[in-house]
């Protein structure tokens, strides 16, 4: 194979790309990107170049290349080639997660102080944009180009996109006008860290129990042994702090340390503890927002063993650090650190990897464990370490709930009951703030009697059957079991069937109408876009002392607000009717961070959940803040109904532009998977059509199987996988998803 490099050098003259060979040996590792050493000029010195397209012949006569500069180690690659396994992905899919992405930030370069640059994002998803390559609608080669390459990289500047593929800003701008790429202006801070005064920080005298947390993982760093810890904290019972002490104890080891975080939860607050209690050039932070240059600054300030602390997002648990004394996961709950993009990988399972190959311990912390985790440690196969008690004594808020049944029967058909009417009312006249939160999630739409709360549900799930316009039909998108649509209620015989899907955008003109004098803001999916941060709306909310904020769930996160008295939940039933065995912790978890924002300081914190179903043990429980009671309650459910920890969901996914393809296809793996799956362990669903079942033109369609993820079923399903790729299918596609967070 032969690369096409462009040499690292400003010369207007090497503006050109120059042919080398791919030794076989570097064949699996070089790929469109990568950084080189070739040969160059007229006595072959050593330079350094970029990848930037690979082919498969040249009319000259070429040079090998000497060597690759990502170094990946060993273990990266055996990494790489488990994950691939694992995930039912390319190896390159998982190599390129832990390159160094190839050029040098122009902010350290050029040391720019608040300028503004252009950066270039996707404005349009990865599957439309292949569609309408596909269909021939992106002619130009360049422009194809830039696409792929900002399908791997997107987020780059102008300048590095002309560096990597040739393009030129004419062709960028012709790709916004035609709406595929958003250029975004972004301003340039100085080191973000640099000017911040930040006052340092000690240790604190640990509690009883931080102390007893402390203790036993820090003997096992100690003793250099791996093992997995919960910490199962409240909020405010000192998670962090317990975090900050052992990653000191992992640096006076001589060792280094990964805490990842959700991505939403990365706020310069966060950081700022970590500053103030490290030195800040210690620490290296990786997110999915960063440029290609700000990344390839954190990256290397990590492999060159400056940076010992990495915090990030999913991410950054390829970041290339090594000797690691202790890996965190913080809200180890939360559905970010599963990948829904290739590879499809779970961070938790691969900090265990890395955690038991660098003999060292791994934290999960949260205060609303999830299900599956929560179930090991009580088997014992994790060890539970408890905060029980907060560590500032602030109390959690009173938690209140209006059964909206009532509310309607005394005529009030608005979204607001009169307690959460009168509650704002009173946090205006005060000057308090309010955030209203409604859990708008996923497509589906659900239906529910206005008058008794009845929702109907499938019969073999008992999973909400989601409603289908087209066909004016209730589906089940777990069995495909199908209903008419009711119009009067089976449980009460009202007629006041209603769908739901309302939207944070209708709340918002409620509240303005009937709220006229009071400012609001909002934050959801339409607001959010990336000139407009959640953390910059967050900010406004803050600094100017906004009156109501009102969103989904993007609002519950980790974020501080000392002037918060009053969390209203518009609807608590909106997620406990989504399509998906997890809908009840879903929701618990959910009420119970949305609740955790009230009142976190010395004012007192009120909520007010408002729900059809007062009675649903997962709205008792929120309301109790009693994560033990959900937790039996709901292990329970799944251990009668089969669902994790009891079992994995996999989930084959195939997308085809033939209807025709898809079917016979789908069919095809099932029969394979049932000849050659156990069927005591594994219950194959026969394939049907995707919730969505047609994105794009393209159909889509997926066969669901319960049973223990083990090795021997990995083997088949890749076998299984490699049988269909020699096929003539040429239409479709397959991927594999080991318990996705959403079945669309
Ligand atoms: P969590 O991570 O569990 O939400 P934090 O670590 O943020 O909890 O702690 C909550 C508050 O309590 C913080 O203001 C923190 O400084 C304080 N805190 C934590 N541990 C102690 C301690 N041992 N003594 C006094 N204050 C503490
Ligand atoms: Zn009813
Ligand atoms: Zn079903």
């Amino acid at each position: 194979m032969i690369a096409e490099i462009i040499i690292n050098r400003s010369a207007k003259r090497l503006n050109r790309t120059f042919d080398y060979n791919i030794p076989k040996d570097l064949e699996e590792l070089i790929m469109i990107g990568s950084t080189v050493l070739v040969p160059f000029g007229k006595n072959s010195a050593l330079e350094e170049g970029y990848v930037i397209n690979i082919k498969e012949k040249t009319t000259y006569e070429v040079k090998d290349i000497a060597k690759i500069k990502h170094n990946l180690t060993e273990q990266q690659i055996e990494l790489a080639k488990w994950m691939a396994k694992r995930y039912f992905c390319n190896i390159s899919d998982c190599i390129k997660q832990m390159l160094t992405p190839g050029t040098k930030s122009k902010k350290q370069e050029n040391n720019i102080q608040d300028k503004t640059i252009n950066v270039v994002y996707l404005k349009k998803e990865i599957d439309e944009i292949q569609f309408d390559i596909e269909m021939g609608k992106i002619k130009s080669e360049k422009q194809k180009k830039i696409l792929q390459f900002l399908k791997n990289n997107d987020g780059v500047t102008v300048p590095e996109i002309e560096i990597f593929t040739g393009g030129t800003r004419a062709i960028v701008k012709t790709l916004e006008k035609n709406g595929y790429v958003e250029i975004v202006e972004k301003k340039v801070e100085r080191d973000p860290l640099a000017n911040k005064k930040i006052e340092k920080t000690e240790n604190l005298e640990l509690t009883e129990e931080q102390q007893k947390a402390y203790d036993l993982v820090s003997q096992k760093m100690q003793e250099e042994k791996y093992e997995q810890f919960l910490l199962y904290g409240v909020t405010g019972s000192g998670k962090t702090e317990v975090y900050l002490q052992l990653i000191g104890e992992a640096l006076k080891q001589n060792k280094t340390a990964i805490v990842l975080v959700p991505e939403i939860s990365l706020t310069p607050q966060m950081l700022d503890r970590f500053i103030a209690r490290f030195d800040k050039e210690e620490i290296a932070v990786i997110h999915s927002k960063l440029s290609i240059g700000e990344r390839y600054d954190e990256w290397n300030k990590i492999k060159e063993g400056k940076a010992k602390i990495v915090i990030g997002a999913r991410s950054a648990i390829f970041a290339p650090v090594q000797n690691i004394g202790i890996i965190i996961i913080d809200e180890e709950h939360d559905s970010s650190y599963k990948s829904e993009a290739v590879p499809k990988y779970d961070a938790k399972e691969i900090a265990k990897k890395l955690a038991k190959e660098n003999k060292c311990p791994l934290i999960l912390g949260s205060a609303t464990p999830d299900l599956n985790t929560y179930y090991k440690a009580k088997q014992g196969k994790i060890t539970l370490l408890e905060l029980t008690h907060r560590a500032n004594n602030s109390k959690l808020p009173e938690v209140e709930i209006v059964d909206l049944k009532m509310e309607l029967a005394n005529g009030n058909r608005t979204m607001l009951s009169v307690k959460l009417h009168d509650a704002i009312e009173k946090n205006l006249q005060e000057k308090r703030q309010t955030i209203l939160f409604l859990n708008r999630r996923g497509y589906s739409t659900f239906i529910m009697c206005r008058e008794c709360g009845y929702t109907v549900k499938c019969k073999n799930c008992n999973i909400s059957m989601t409603y289908h316009k087209t066909e004016n039909k209730l589906k089940c998108h777990y069995c495909g079991y199908e209903e008419n649509v009711v119009t009067v209620c089976p449980e009460c015989k009202s007629t006041k069937i209603r769908y739901f899907g309302t939207g944070t955008q209708k709340l918002e003109q409620e509240i303005n109408k009937i709220f006229p004098q009071a400012t609001t803001i909002r934050m959801d999916v339409d607001t959010v876009t990336k000139k407009n941060s959640h953390e910059e709306i967050l900010n406004k909310f803050r600094n100017e002392n906004i009156d109501i904020l009102i969103g989904t769930q993007m609002v519950v996160k980790g974020h501080h607000f000392p002037n918060v008295t009053l969390v209203g939940v518009i609807a608590a039933d909106s997620s406990l009717n989504i399509d998906d065995y997890r809908a009840n912790e879903r929701t618990f978890q959910l009420l119970t961070q949305v609740a955790g924002r009230a009142g976190r300081e010395k004012l007192d914190g009120r909520v007010i959940i408002q729900t059809y179903t007062p009675d649903n043990f997962s709205i008792i429980c929120a309301k109790k803040q009693d994560y033990e009671m959900f937790y039996n309650t709901e292990i329970a459910l799944r251990k009668q109904l089969n669902y994790p920890p009891f079992c994995d969901i996999i989930l084959i996914g195939f997308n085809s532009l033939s209807e025709k393809e898809i079917i016979e296809v789908s069919q095809r793996v099932y029969m394979e998977l049932k000849n050659n799956l156990n069927k005591d362990e594994f219950n194959v669903l026969k394939p049907m059509p995707s919730p969505i079942d047609k994105i794009q033109n393209k159909f889509r369609w997926r066969i669901i199987i319960k049973g223990i993820m083990t090795p021997y079923a990995n083997e088949v399903l890749n076998n299984c996988l490699k049988k269909f790729y020699d096929t003539n299918y040429k239409n479709t596609r397959i991927t594999i998803d080991i318990n996705p967070n959403n079945m669309i």
